[in-house]
C-alpha cells in the first residue's frame, strides 16, 4: 500500500488548485452562509449615542441620595429635546438617548416614585447603566473580516453598523453525478441486483451546507454514451463531483472519459479508509472530483477534500477540515497503511469529549453511519489506540 498519497498531501494539491470565486453584492439578510470578500467597518458607532440599559431615570449622580421631581419622559427613538436641569430628573426607558447633563440611570426597582417626584435612598456612581457611544464600536472600525462565514451573530452585526449590503463571493456551482447501472431512485421498483441511488441526494445535501449551488445528474449507466455528455455538462460548473466509477473494474469509466474530455488529473487514491480510489482534476478552473461510490466512502472523500475546496473557492479564510479534539472511549486498531475514519458519537463525560465508535464500519453501511455524528481519524500505524487517548474527529451535521 505504500506509495499511496497522504490525506494532508492530497488536501494540499487541492488547495494549490484552488482560485476564489469573484465576488458580488449581496442583501444583509441574504446573506447568512455566505464568506465575505471585503473588511467591513461600522458606518456609525455602536451604540450611536449614549443611552439608557435599564428603564429608569437619568440623573446627575451627585444630588443623590435625595428626592428629585421627574421634569419629562423619555422614550426610545425619542431625544428628551433639552438638557436635564439641576436638581431634576427625567423618566427613561431602556434604549432611550440619555439627556445632556445627566451622567447615571438608577432604575426604576430601585426608587420610590410619589406625587411626580422620586426617592432614592442610596448614593449613585456616576456612569450608572449609561451605555456609552461607541462602548460596542466606534465608526470607521473594522467589525468583520473578508473570508468570514456569515452566520446569524456576523449578520446581526452587520446589520447593527447599518450594513445594507456587503460584498461576498459568488456561489459555486456544483453538479453532482451519479454513476452506476445497479442505481435506481427511490420511488422505483427495484429490480434484480439493483440497489437506490443515495450518494446523489447525500452529496447534494452536503454541498448544499457548504454554500453550493448543487445540480443533479444521473443516475448514468456505466457505459459511454451515458457517461460521456453527463461528464461533459459537469464540466461546465465550477465543480463537477461524481460518485463510483473510479476503481479498477472494467465498467470503472470515469477517470478515462475525464481524460479525454481535456481534465488533468492531479492525484487518484489516497492512504484513507474508507475511501481510497477517490481522484481529483482540473480543467481549467472547474475542480473534479471523483468520489467512490461505496456511500461512506463518498461521505468521507466530500468531507476531507470536497468541503475545504468549496470553502476555499468562497475564499474562506480557513477551508478547513476543521478538526476538533476528544478523546477515545474504548480501544481501536489502527491500519497499517491507512490512515481510517472512523464513524462516532460524540459524548459528553466529566467535562470531556468522549468518542465512541459505532458497530459496523463497512463503507457501505451508509445506515449505520446515520447514527454517527463524528468520524474519528485514526492514524495509519502499527498497535492500536487505547481509551482515553486523544484524537482528532471531524463532526458531522
Ligand atoms: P463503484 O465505486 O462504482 O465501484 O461502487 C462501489 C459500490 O458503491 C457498489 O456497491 C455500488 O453499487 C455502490 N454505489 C455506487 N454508487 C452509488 C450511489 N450513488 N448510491 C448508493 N450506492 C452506490
Ligand atoms: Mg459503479
Amino acid at each position: 500500500m505504500s506509495g499511496l498519497l497522504s490525506i494532508d498531501e492530497a488536501l494540499a494539491r487541492v488547495l494549490a488548485r484552488v482560485r476564489p470565486l469573484e465576488a458580488e453584492r449581496v442583501g444583509v439578510s441574504e446573506a447568512a452562509g455566505r464568506f465575505l470578500a471585503e473588511d467591513v467597518a461600522a458606518q456609525v458607532s455602536l451604540p450611536p449615542f449614549a443611552s439608557s440599559a435599564m428603564d429608569g431615570f437619568a440623573v446627575r449622580a451627585a444630588e443623590l441620595p435625595g428626592t428629585l421631581p421627574i421634569g419629562l419622559r423619555i422614550a426610545a427613538g425619542a431625544p428628551a429635546g433639552r438638557a436635564l436641569e439641576p436638581g431634576e430628573a427625567m423618566g427613561i426607558a431602556t434604549g432611550a438617548a440619555v439627556p445632556e447633563g445627566a451622567d447615571a440611570v438608577v432604575p426604576i426597582e430601585s426608587v420610590v416614585e410619589i406625587d411626580n417626584r422620586i426617592e432614592v435612598a442610596t448614593a449613585v456612581s456616576a456612569g450608572l447603566h449609561i451605555r456609552p457611544v461607541g462602548g460596542d464600536v466606534r465608526e470607521g472600525e473594522p467589525v468583520l473580516s473578508a473570508g468570514t462565514r456569515l452566520g446569524a451573530a456576523q449578520i446581526g452585526a452587520l446589520a447593527a453598523v447599518g450594513a445594507a449590503e456587503v460584498s461576498c463571493v459568488r456561489r459555486p456551482s456544483v453538479v453532482v453525478l451519479s454513476t452506476g447501472t445497479e442505481l435506481r431512485r427511490p420511488g422505483e421498483p427495484l429490480g434484480p441486483g439493483q440497489i437506490y441511488e443515495s450518494n446523489g441526494p447525500m452529496l447534494a445535501a452536503a454541498l448544499a451546507s457548504a454554500g453550493a449551488i448543487v445540480e443533479r445528474i444521473g443516475p448514468v449507466a456505466d457505459d459511454e454514451a451515458e457517461h460521456r455528455p453527463a461528464l461533459e455538462r459537469g464540466l461546465e460548473a465550477d465543480v463537477l463531483v461524481s460518485s463510483g466509477g473510479v476503481s479498477v473494474g472494467p465498467h470503472d469509466l470515469v477517470r478515462r472519459i475525464l481524460a479525454e474530455l481535456g481534465v488533468e488529473e492531479h492525484f487518484w487514491r489516497v492512504a484513507v479508509r474508507p475511501g481510497k480510489p477517490v481522484s481529483f482534476g482540473t480543467r481549467g478552473a472547474t475542480l473534479v472530483f471523483g468520489l467512490p461510490g461505496n456511500p461512506v466512502s463518498s461521505l468521507v472523500g466530500l468531507e476531507l477534500f470536497v468541503r475545504p475546496a468549496l470553502r476555499a473557492l468562497q475564499g474562506a479564510a480557513e477551508p478547513g477540515p476543521g478538526y476538533e479534539s476528544g478523546r477515545l472511549a474504548v480501544a481501536l486498531r489502527r491500519n497499517a497503511a491507512r490512515d481510517e475514519l472512523v464513524r462516532a458519537r460524540i459524548r459528553r463525560g466529566n467535562g470531556e469529549t468522549e468518542l465512541d465508535p459505532l458497530s459496523g464500519q463497512e463503507s457501505h453501511m451508509i445506515a449505520r453511519a446515520s447514527a454517527a455524528n463524528a468520524l474519528v481519524l485514526v492514524p495509519s500505524g502499527e498497535g492500536e489506540l487505547a481509551p482515553g487517548d486523544r484524537v482528532r474527529y471531524l463532526r458531522l451535521s
